[in-house]
Parts: structure tokens; C-alpha cells; sequence
């Protein structure tokens, strides 16, 4: 892993589970062993990728000089360590992940949508098994019925049609739903929008990217690394912000909007692009991701009313305009432009050029982000750990293909990825009295004319 990267994990691990500097690189710097016999290649293909975003040694095979800290088995008989070991395994129908010894095998060549869920839990359980005293609560065992989380069982082998869509945000969020997507057999076009180059600092999350990728456009990177994985959904990178989109003319043309981009800015300022269907998921800190879906007409909550304008947003964005001395309606903008870079350059170390374009909250840890500056307002530009964002791509592709096949029962879903999953928080949320746009009269119209009941 790159020193970026690493600084990145580490950054989170102290600002969003409060450890401290010693406890955060002793798990950075552990070394997991996956010792998994049998008929399982594309979970240890998982593992192995997820895995390395976090962890600084990851082996499928033991190495004699090497001291694991951690080994992940599918059955004790093959365990090469005496140590710290985490299970994966079934039960009555359940898969499990655990550190107590489980003598029920995982089922080989189980659909590899359920390995994927599998890898994300392995890395809360992995974490848990390496620092008993995190600071989040959760049981050292999650299991899940694989029949509860897919109802219709028909939906993991059959090919859905998805018709066009666009995804907004090509980082982590996105990333982990076009992997996850890909175990599925969806047919149709999705346009792939990110103004954002991959960076160092993006590594450690981005399940697609590796070193050779950095300053290469994210939506491209995507679209040429996803692309393989799809028979017949056809990907297309479209390198810049969704709202510069070239539409037709103002027309109706935003049918489905999936949104993977990472502050809550963001998401409204989707909302203002007045989408038809829309696919959401967010991860909140370390310890929560947030699931949301709404179609015109809206008989429930928006964007605006799930993210709506919190204080702490407001001085998070007066810090970042201080420390980058720019104006804070600069900052509102969401991206640098031209004359804000000028301002930038002549107070920082960068090159106008570089950063043009780029998002506020990127600039601002890659500027301002060693720590020292971390205030509480501010963590909220820290993403969380690989398994994390992985999670929520998961839910968000999940939900994508079950709302083509007309099914979900939910427009708001808060779910921990360190814990079992509870369905009943399975919500529908209300319009909410403070959104911008549920309360603008002029919206409403614009929406109610763009999408005719
Ligand atoms: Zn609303």
C-alpha cells in the first residue's frame, strides 16, 4: 500500500474510532493469512482484494517468516496458526462470520453477491479480532440468511433490465456498487460521472483502483476496469460533474440517478438536477451506512429531506474556506474554479492547474488533512475503511436490481457494518418540513412538469 493510502486508513482510525497513534498503526500494520481450501475462488478473490485496502500484508498462502496476526478460515482443520482466527461458516441456513470455532463449513460455490457481504463483515470481524477494545458495539460474531436479504432468489440468476441510468460519483460508493453489481446480470447502460482524477489517497478504498491508475480520470478508470465483469450492461465514463452533463436541451432526462458521491452537499445539489428514480447510499462516519430510494411522484422523503442542511455542514465549509482562503461561497460551490484556484495557489503550495476542478473537501485533506487541522466539524471529509463504503455499494446494487423487478419495501435503511442486519429499520420516511426542495413551490412545478404523474 501506498504512503498515502496508509496516512488516509490511519487518519480514520484516529479521528473516527478515537485511537490513538500506536493502536492505529499496529492494526494498519498487521498481517492477515486467508487459508480457505476448497471451492470458493471468488471469495478469496474478495478477501484479497478488500483486504489490502487496510491491511499492510495480505497472504493466500503462509509464509515461513512471517508471524500472522490474524488468519481467516473457512473450517479449523486447515488453520496454519495457533492465533487470533476468524471463521467464516454456516448455520441453519445462516452464514456466519466469527471467532469462536465453527465446525459447520461454508457452502462452496454459494452466489458470489453473498461472498461479497461475506468480505465486507470479515472486515469489521477482522478488526475487531485484531483490537478487542474498539470503540463500537457489535457482537465478535454477524451472521445473515441469504434468502432474508435476497427474497426473491430468482433475481441472482436471471438477467434484469436496468434501461439508462447515471452515477453520480465514481469514488468508493461507486466503485464498490459496480463490483457488486457485477455478481448480478443487468442489461442496459449506466453513464459513469466524476469531474475527479484517482489520487494516492483514494487506494485504500476503491475496491477497482491500483497505483497505475493515479492522475487518470476516476470515471474512465471505472468504466475500463468495471466493463469486463459486465456481459451485457454497457458502461460509459462521462468525465465530469453530472450537473455539466450534456442533456437534451433541459428536457426530461435524468429517469435514474444513482448517487455514490461523499458529502451531503453533494447529494442535494443532485436533488436540484430534479431526477426521476433515484438510487442512494451513504456511509455515515465509520459506523453506519444509509440506504434511500425515491421515484416521482414522491410520496415520501427526497435528498434534500434524508441530507438536510445540518450546522455542523456550515462550519465545516467556514474552516475550509478559512484554511484555503477563499471566500465561503466559494466553498458552497463544491468545486474549485478557476479564479478560487488563483486565490489557493497564491496561499498554498499547489499549482493553479492542479486543482481546478477538483472537490473542496479533497483539496482540503490533501492540503490541511495531517491531523493537526482535524477539527470535529471537519472529520466529516474522513471516509470510512474499505469494507465500509464496500457495504454500502453492496445494499445500493442490491436495491438497484430489486427495485427492476419491482420489488423493495423501504425508502430509507440504516444498517451497521458491525453488526447484524436489523430489517426493522427498514423505513418509510416522510417528507421532511425543513428540505429545500419539497418546500419550494418553483421545484415542485419544475418537477411536476419534467414528470408528469
Ligand atoms: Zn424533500
Amino acid at each position: 500500500m501506498n504512503s498515502a493510502a496508509r496516512k488516509e486508513n490511519k487518519l480514520s482510525l484516529l479521528h473516527l474510532l478515537n485511537l490513538s497513534e500506536e493502536n492505529s498503526e499496529k492494526i494498519l500494520g498487521s498481517s492477515i493469512l486467508i487459508t480457505i481450501e476448497g471451492e470458493y475462488p471468488r471469495l478469496i478473490e474478495f478477501l484479497k482484494v478488500m483486504l489490502e485496502k487496510t491491511f499492510e500484508t495480505v497472504h493466500t498462502s503462509p509464509s515461513a517468516n512471517i508471524r500472522y496476526d490474524c488468519e481467516i478460515v473457512t473450517s479449523s482443520r486447515y488453520k496454519n496458526n495457533n492465533g487470533t482466527t476468524v471463521y467464516l461458516c454456516a448455520d441453519q441456513g445462516n452464514l456466519i462470520v466469527t471467532l469462536e470455532d465453527s465446525k459447520n463449513n461454508l457452502p462452496e460455490n454459494l452466489h458470489p453477491f453473498f461472498y461479497f457481504l461475506i468480505t465486507c463483515y470479515t472486515g469489521a470481524i477482522v478488526l475487531r479480532a485484531l483490537f478487542k477494545e474498539i470503540p463500537i458495539s457489535g457482537p465478535a460474531e454477524i451472521s445473515f440468511d441469504p434468502k432474508k436479504i435476497v427474497t426473491d432468489q430468482n433475481l441472482l440468476h436471471k438477467t434484469v433490465s436496468v434501461g439508462r441510468s447515471y452515477l453520480a460519483g465514481a469514488g468508493a460508493v461507486g466503485n464498490a456498487f459496480l463490483f457488486a453489481l457485477s455478481t448480478f446480470h443487468p442489461q442496459g447502460e449506466i453513464f459513469v460521472t466524476d469531474p475527479d482524477f484517482v489520487s494516492e489517497g483514494n487506494l485504500n478504498r476503491c475496491l477497482y483502483f491500483d497505483d497505475s491508475d493515479i492522475n487518470y480520470k476516476k470515471a474512465e478508470v471505472l468504466v475500463k476496469k468495471a466493463q469486463p465483469h459486465f456481459e451485457k450492461l454497457n458502461l460509459v465514463p462521462i468525465p465530469s460533474e453530472l450537473a455539466k452533463v450534456e442533456n437534451n436541451n433541459g428536457r426530461a432526462w435524468l429517469d435514474k440517478l444513482i448517487v455514490g458521491v461523499d458529502s451531503r452537499r453533494a447529494r442535494r445539489n443532485l436533488q436540484g438536477e430534479v431526477p426521476k428514480e433515484v438510487f442512494d447510499a451513504s456511509t455515515t462516519g465509520i459506523s453506519e451506512i444509509v440506504l434511500h430510494y425515491h421515484k416521482r411522484p414522491l410520496d415520501g422523503a427526497c435528498l434534500g429531506c434524508i441530507y438536510v442542511k445540518e450546522k455542523v455542514e456550515e462550519a465545516h465549509e467556514k474552516h475550509i474556506a478559512e484554511a484555503l482562503g477563499v471566500s465561503l461561497n466559494d466553498v458552497k460551490q463544491q468545486f474549485v474554479s478557476k479564479d478560487a484556484a488563483r486565490l489557493i495557489a497564491e496561499k498554498n503550495n499547489v499549482a493553479i492547474n492542479d486543482i481546478i476542478g477538483l472537490p473542496y473537501d479533497t483539496l482540503f485533506k490533501q492540503l490541511c488533512g495531517e491531523g493537526k487541522l482535524m477539527t470535529k466539524e471537519n472529520v466529516q471529509v474522513l471516509a470510512p475503511l474499505a469494507f465500509v463504503s464496500a457495504l454500502a455499494g453492496a445494499f445500493l446494487a442490491l436495491m438497484f436490481i430489486e427495485r427492476h423487478s419491482g420489488l423493495g419495501d423501504y425508502n430509507y435503511w440504516r444498517l451497521s457494518p458491525w453488526s447484524n442486519i436489523n430489517y426493522r429499520l427498514k423505513q418509510n420516511v416522510p417528507t421532511n418540513p425543513d428540505c429545500e426542495f419539497c418546500n419550494s413551490k418553483t421545484y415542485q412545478k419544475v418537477a411536476r412538469n419534467l414528470w408528469p404523474e
